[in-house]
């Protein structure tokens, strides 16, 4: 199995080269290093080769990993996001990308720290999926001007798991798409679009992706 640093290099090459078949340049796009169920000693390994970014899907588990790691370490959470379990949310996280309903979102401002949110859409339709329609992602927009500290950022969506990444790309091209619509109805300037994992993220980055987020391209096979 390749080393950390190795596969962060490998993800890295293929992120640059998605831009160069792009036209965009690798600046623009943020690599999230995801580390669900990755130990402290990996995720200071990554961070030795020079990843900053890191996203976390369970709050328990991110909050004893963040207390511990006081490294200057960026924090997302991408996770389902229970309303009972916002409290701590603002201060551990520097982004939230899986806002996807009301009750989030106003639990989220009354944690009375800013926090910068993405609006996850499940696009795919898939119900075990979670995410906001498009229309359920208008009633959030619409809320927002109203809120004290939500600052919103950009879309979020996964991709379902297809058998090959080509799929994906009308559902991230979608996204791009809807980031344009709503920042035109709602006078916003949101110019994040967190789209990409390992088995796509290349697609997502010749979309326009900002954000993708990785991990087992990075730390391997999660057990
Ligand atoms: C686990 C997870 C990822 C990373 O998935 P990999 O296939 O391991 O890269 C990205 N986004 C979300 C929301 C996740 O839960």
């Amino acid at each position: 199995m390749n080393t950390i640093p190795v596969a962060l290099q490998a993800v890295r090459d293929s992120i640059a080269a998605a831009c160069r078949r792009s036209g965009r340049s690798p600046d623009e796009v943020r690599l999230v290093g995801v580390t669900k169920g990755v130990d402290e000693g990996r995720i200071l390994e990554a961070h030795a080769a020079g990843l900053n970014d890191f996203g976390e899907n369970y709050l328990q588990e991110a909050k004893r990993k963040i207390e511990t790691l006081q490294h200057g370490i960026c924090w997302h959470m991408i996770g389902y996001i229970q309303t009972n379990k916002v409290k701590y949310m603002s201060r551990l996280f520097e982004y939230v990308h899986s806002v996807d309903r009301i009750e989030v979102l106003e639990a989220l401002d009354r944690c009375g720290k800013e926090t910068k949110v993405l609006f996850e859409l499940n696009l795919s339709g898939e119900e075990t999926k979670h995410g906001a329609t498009e229309e359920g992602l208008g009633q959030m927009l619409e809320k927002v001007p109203f809120l004290q500290h939500i600052v919103p950022v950009g879309l979020m969506t996964m991709a379902p798991f297809f058998d090959h990444p080509e799929k994906a790309r009308p559902l991230f091209r979608r996204l791009k798409e809807t980031l344009l619509l709503v920042n035109e109805k709602f006078s916003l300037t949101m110019k994040e679009l967190s789209m990409g994992m390992s088995s796509d993220f290349e697609v997502a980055v010749e979309e326009g992706a900002t954000m993708v987020r990785v991990g087992t391209a990075i730390f391997g096979e999660r057990p």
